[in-house]
C-alpha cells in the first residue's frame, strides 16, 4: 500500500532505547511507504541533551520532530519510584500538551502510534478520530508476557521471582521466574501495577506494531495468531515489522574508532558495550577488565565510571586517569598493557556503525533490544550479559532459541562474574567451534532479517497492511 495521503503522529516516551525504535519507524513509514510522519516527543525539564548522540538523520520533508512542553514529575515521585512508574507519570503529565499539540495542527494526523509507555493516550487518539497503534519496540516473547500479565496477576500467588515453576504463556516459550521483567520482580511496588495496566490497556487499540520479523519470532507470533486463549484476549491484528535499520550514514571523515577497526582483521575484534545506560559495579569493572586482558582477544570497550552507591564504590576515587591514560575506574596500567590490540572509547561510541564494520566478530551486551537488533543485522554473536528491564528475557531467548550467544553462569545483576569466565566467554565466542556455529546461525539471521525488510518480504508486507488498515478506516 502506498500511504502517500497519509499523516502518522508518533508519540515516544523519553529514553535513547525508546527514541532510536521510533525514529527508525518514522524514517520507515516516510522512505519506504511515503507517509507523512510527525514525532512528538515526550521531554522533561532534567532529560539530558543526549538525541544528538544518535546521528539518525531523518527523512527532510516526511518527517517532523516535535518536543512536546516538558513535564515535571518532581512532585509526584519518591526517592524509590521506579523507571517504569516514572515514564508512566511523565507521560500521564504530558496528556495535555499532546493534545494541544495535535489539536493545532494544520493537517491533523490519521492515526496516532504509541509507544508502550503511551497507552494513557487512548483517549486522545478517540477524540481526534484517529486510527491507534501501539509500537512496542522489542520482541513478540516480551510482548507476550505484558499482555498475559494480567491473567498471570490473577492466576499467581505470591512473587513470580518465588515460583518453584517456571510461568506459563499459551503457546509461548515457558518464562523462568528469574527472567520475568523487572516492573514484575516485586508485585507491591507501584510500578508493577503500571505494568498490569499497559498490559490491559494495549488490546483496546486498533493494532499492534512490533520492532521483530517472522523468523525471529515465530513461535510467539503463530500464538497469537491461532491459540485460542491468545484469540480471546487480543482481538486486534499483530503486525511484525523490524528489524528497522538505521539509513547508511553519509561518506565523510571516518571516526578514530572505525579508522582502527579499518587496520584489524576480518571478526577479529570483540565489541564491549552496556547500551545507553548500563553500568557496572566497580568490582565487576575490575573483573572485565581483566577478562579482557587474559583473554588476550582484540576489543573495543566502551567504558563508564561505576554504579553510585555500590557496595565497593570506595574503589572509585577522585582522580579521573592515570599516568599512562587509564581512566582511574579501570585496573592501574590496564591502558598500557592492552594498548596494542585493546581500544577503550570512554561513555560513548557510534553503536551500530561498529557492529556493521567486517572487523568485529563479537559483541558482549547488555541485551537491550536495539543492540541486539543491530548485532544481529551485523551478522555478530554475542555474549549476553543481562542487567535491567526484558534484558533477562532476551539473553535466555538469544542463547536457547537462536543459538546465537553464550551467557555467565550466574545473572550478573546477582553475582560477579569472574575474570576467568569471562576470559573463557570470550575465548568460546571468538575462537571455538562453539562460536563458529553462533556466528553460523547469526548469518542465516541477517539474511532473513533482510529478506523481512524488502518490498514484498513479510515486514514491509505486514506494515503495509496497518497502513491499508488507517486508509480504510478513513474511506469509513
Ligand atoms: N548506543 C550507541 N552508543 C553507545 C550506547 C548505546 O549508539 O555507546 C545506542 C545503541 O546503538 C542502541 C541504543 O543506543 O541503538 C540503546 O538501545 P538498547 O535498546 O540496546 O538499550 P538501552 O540503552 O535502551 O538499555
Amino acid at each position: 500500500m502506498d500511504g502517500s495521503k497519509l499523516h502518522v503522529a508518533i508519540l515516544v516516551s523519553p529514553g535513547m532505547g525508546h527514541l532510536v525504535p521510533v525514529l527508525l519507524l518514522a524514517n520507515r513509514l516516510a522512505t519506504q511507504h511515503g507517509v507523512k510522519v510527525t514525532v512528538l516527543a515526550v521531554t522533561t525539564s532534567f532529560s539530558p541533551p543526549e538525541s544528538h548522540l544518535l546521528e539518525i538523520p531523518t527523512e527532510k520533508n516526511l518527517v517532523d520532530r516535535i518536543e512536546l512542553p516538558p513535564v515535571d514529575i518532581s512532585r509526584l515521585i519518591k526517592p524509590d519510584t521506579k523507571v517504569v512508574a516514572q515514564l508512566c507519570m511523565m507521560l500521564r503529565e504530558a496528556l495535555p500538551g499532546i493534545r494541544s499539540t495535535i489539536s493545532a495542527m494544520n493537517h491533523r494526523p490519521d492515526a496516532l502510534i504509541v509507544d508502550h509507555f503511551g497507552t494513557e493516550a487512548l483517549p486522545i487518539a478517540a477524540e481526534f478520530n484517529m486510527a491507534k497503534y501501539v509500537y512496542v519496540p522489542t520482541g513478540a516473547w516480551f510482548t507476550a508476557l505484558t499482555l498475559y500479565c494480567p491473567v498471570l496477576d490473577k492466576e499467581i500467588e505470591g512473587q513470580y521471582v518465588d515460583q518453584e515453576d517456571f510461568l506459563k504463556i499459551p503457546g509461548c516459550k515457558l518464562v523462568r521466574p528469574e527472567d520475568v521483567v523487572d516492573p514484575m520482580l516485586d508485585r507491591n511496588d507501584q510500578q508493577y501495577d503500571e505494568y498490569v495496566s499497559m498490559g490491559t490497556r494495549i488490546p483496546q487499540f486498533d493494532g499492534i506494531l512490533l520492532n521483530t520479523w517472522q523468523d525471529l519470532d515465530s513461535t510467539t507470533l503463530k500464538a497469537f495468531k491461532e491459540n485460542e486463549i491468545w484469540r480471546s484476549i487480543v482481538k486486534i491484528p499483530v503486525h511484525p515489522i523490524g528489524p528497522l535499520r538505521r539509513p547508511v550514514q553519509p561518506e565523510g571523515s571516518k571516526s578514530a574508532v572505525i579508522e582502527w577497526l579499518d587496520k584489524q582483521t576480518n571478526e577479529s575484534v570483540i565489541f564491549v558495550s552496556f547500551g545507553s545506560g548500563g553500568m557496572l559495579s566497580a568490582q565487576q569493572i575490575t573483573e572485565l577488565a581483566f577478562g579482557l586482558e587474559l583473554s588476550e582477544q582484540k576489543f573495543i570497550w566502551v567504558v563508564r565510571p561505576p554504579t553510585v552507591g555500590a557496595a565497593d564504590d570506595a574503589f572509585f576515587t577522585s582522580k579521573t586517569v592515570g599516568s599512562d591514560g587509564t581512566p582511574c575506574y579501570l585496573p592501574e596500567g590496564f591502558s598500557t598493557r592492552t594498548g596494542n590490540f585493546g581500544l577503550v572509547v570512554p561513555m560513548w561510541a557510534q553503536q551500530a556503525e561498529i557492529l556493521n564494520h567486517p572487523s568485529v566478530g563479537g559483541f558482549m551486551s547488555h541485551c537491550g533490544w536495539n543492540s541486539t537488533l543491530e548485532s544481529i543485522r551485523g551478522g555478530v554473536p554475542m555474549i549476553a550479559w543481562p542487567l535491567y528491564a526484558e534484558q533477562r528475557l532476551n539473553a535466555t531467548y538469544l542463547v536457547e532459541e537462536l543459538g546465537i550467544a553464550v551467557r555467565p553462569r550466574v545473572l550478573p545483576t546477582k553475582k560477579v562474574v569472574a575474570r576467568e569466565e569471562i576470559e573463557k566467554m570470550v575465548r568460546t565466542l571468538m575462537d571455538d567451534e562453539g562460536g563458529k556455529k553462533m556466528r553460523e546461525n547469526v548469518k542465516k539471521l541477517k539474511i532473513s532479517a533482510e529478506n523481512a525488510l524488502s518490498k514484498g518480504g513479510s515486514s514491509y508486507n505486514s506494515l503495509s497492511e496497518m497502513l491499508k488498515h488507517v486508509a480504510d478506516k478513513l474511506k469509513a
